[in-house]
């Protein structure tokens, strides 16, 4: 059962000591990678290096650099590639990436996570162990679910290892996502991404964002304990542990959690599926 857990790069040295100190306490749960996002538009380019090194030396525990396409040119991110090989990374989740806000938009498929893959694989070989995104709810830009399985399918012919899900709180989503998938002769793991629930409105906004659907009954009672943050974490908690206890129930590979870098949720959610679930972790 593979376990991985994503951060995002601290701001300030107080965030990074936090978030070294909450990665040294995940270790204990024998994660198979820990994975640190990239800002849109490679914002913070220097940031996701550091915080995959000091997760790496400090930490002791493998670490994913997210790579996204985004503003950089091919030359930069070859440059990337070998100092990401020569700090000792051997994973990268390799993606688009979103258009940074306020940024004048580049045309919206000029740059594709499928282009990323081949590169990598050409300028790397078989240095990296390569995730993707995938998307049981269907990507925003996507013309179709079919064109969206398409598009998924040739970023795993380009040479993808595995891949994590957006987030979700429909099983039912990723089971029809894994059949198709499965359907179509793909046959990476497709590991589930889950997000705690930790607050109300940024919830419903990124979801708007990233076209995650929150079903009615739960966003109407997340809204009534919004001014409750305590009642609306434990109701999170609970809610987030029944998705995961049915993923992994109907076979799903594993979890990774998007933290957010507020650890204690995915803790809670992941003691309780080990309790419910007993997955060799
Ligand atoms: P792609 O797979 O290239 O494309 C996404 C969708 O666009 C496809 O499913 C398809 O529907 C459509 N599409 C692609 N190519 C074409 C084409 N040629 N013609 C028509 N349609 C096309 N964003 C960040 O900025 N930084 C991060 O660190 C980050 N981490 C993430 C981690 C995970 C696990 C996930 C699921 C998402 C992450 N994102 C991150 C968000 C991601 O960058 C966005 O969802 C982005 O909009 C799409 O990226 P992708 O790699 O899935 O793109």
């Amino acid at each position: 059962m593979r376990l991985s857990f994503e951060f995002f790069p601290p701001r300030t040295k107080k965030g990074e000591a936090s978030l070294l100190a909450s990665a040294n306490a995940l270790k204990a749960e024998g994660p198979e990678f820990f994975s640190v996002t990239y800002g849109a538009g490679g914002s913070t380019r220097d940031g996701t290096r550091e915080t995959v090194s000091k997760l790496l030396t400090d930490v002791g525990v493998p670490a994913a650099p997210h790579l996204s396409i985004g503003n950089d040119n091919e030359e930069q991110i070859r440059t990337m590639l070998d100092d990401y090989k020569a700090r000792g990374v051997n994973r990268i989740v390799a993606l688009r990436g979103d258009v940074p806000s306020g940024a004048v938009a580049a045309p919206r498929h000029s740059s594709n996570a499928e282009s990323l893959v081949k590169l990598i694989r050409a300028h790397s070989g078989d240095a990296f162990h390569i995730e993707v995104a995938a998307y049981p709810e269907v990507h925003p830009d996507a013309a179709s679910a079919e064109a969206d399985l398409d598009f998924f399918a040739r970023k795993v012919d380009a040479g993808a290892d595995s891949a994590i899900t957006q987030y979700f709180f429909n099983p039912p989503a990723y089971f029809d996502f894994i059949e198709r998938a499965a359907a179509r002769g793909i046959g990476i793991p497709i590991v589930p991404g889950i997000m705690p629930i930790t607050n109300f409105e940024g919830l419903v906004r990124f979801s708007k964002n990233c076209g995650a659907d929150i079903p009615r009954w739960l966003g109407k009672r997340l809204e009534s304990l919004k001014d409750d943050p305590e009642g609306l974490l434990a109701f999170g908690n609970d809610v987030t542990s029944k998705v995961c206890e049915a993923l992994v129930q109907g076979g799903a590979p594993g979890i990774h959690f998007y933290t957010l870098n507020k650890t204690g949720p995915a803790l809670e959610v992941w003691h309780r599926l080990r309790t419910t679930c007993a997955p060799q972790a």
